[in-house]
């Protein structure tokens, strides 16, 4: 549904310190407030401690902030973790969750990442519900299944075209280089969409980004995939001089 206006979104991992990042952020900015209103959402996922100043920085320019992950909880004795309410707090108005390194590295599973969802829409933020197949189960002919549970397993009840968006990101794309190809990408982004109907309030407008090593040079021609409504840019995301071109396909 490209009536649907497009989310392009950089998620800068663990990178970033305040003086280079806040150099970044404000030339993406500086490139926003010259094309305004721009033709995309577009949204920055910095690390957490950059948040609130990122936040500022990015005030009035159409440059949404967004956390990377928040605690299932609103408070209490988890240290280390972050809630969505702070991030809500620190000027974020989405949060990522369920992304694949946080599967992985934290062993995240569906139904924590949907309890994280629903602490990021309880918090009135925006959930990007991140989704993906490993190499293994790709090779097996198993994407569509374990993209399906996924999506069921992992979506916030309640969920609305307006506070969630779905990301699908093949961990095996993710940093590599290597894409699907684009028959591959509309396959299980359709695959999404009809998993959707049903589940959530006006799923044909929900957003469903493609993300995995999407660059310059092959966004274009990612973005204009049916059922492909934005994108999710990790390392192509952390300077503006890479990250524009592709807001520019969005
Ligand atoms: C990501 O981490 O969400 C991602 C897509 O990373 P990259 O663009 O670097 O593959």
């Amino acid at each position: 549904s490209k009536s649907v206006t497009p989310l392009i979104a950089g998620n800068w991992k663990m990178n970033g310190l305040a003086r280079e990042s806040a150099a970044e952020l404000t030339a993406l900015v500086e490139r926003m407030k010259a094309v305004a209103p721009a033709a995309c959402d577009v949204l920055i996922c910095p690390p957490a401690t950059l948040v609130r100043e990122m936040a500022t920085l990015a005030e009035g320019s159409g440059v949404a902030i967004g956390g990377q992950d928040c605690h299932a909880n609103e408070s209490g004795a988890h240290t280390g973790d972050i809630s969505a309410e702070m991030l809500k707090d620190a000027g974020a108005t989405y949060c990522l969750v369920g992304h694949s390194e946080r599967r992985t590295d934290h062993g995240e599973s569906n139904d924590t990442v949907k309890a994280k969802a629903e602490a990021a829409l309880r918090a009135g933020l925006i959930a990007v519900v991140c989704v993906g197949e490993t190499l293994d189960e790709r090779e097996q002919g198993r994407t569509l299944d374990v993209i399906a549970e996924q999506v069921t397993h992992s979506l916030p009840s309640g969920a609305t075209a307006a506070n969630t968006v779905v990301a699908y990101e093949p961990v095996w794309a993710i940093g590599t280089g290597k894409t699907p190809t684009p028959a591959d990408v509309a396959e299980v982004h359709a695959h999404i969409r009809s998993t959707l109907a049903g589940k959530a309030d006006a799923s044909d407008a929900m957003r469903i980004l493609y993300g995995g090593s999407v660059k310059g040079s092959n966004a274009a021609e990612l973005m204009a995939l049916e059922n492909v409504n934005g994108g999710l840019v990790g390392g192509a995301s952390l300077k503006a001089a890479d990250f524009w071109p592709i807001v520019e396909t969005g």
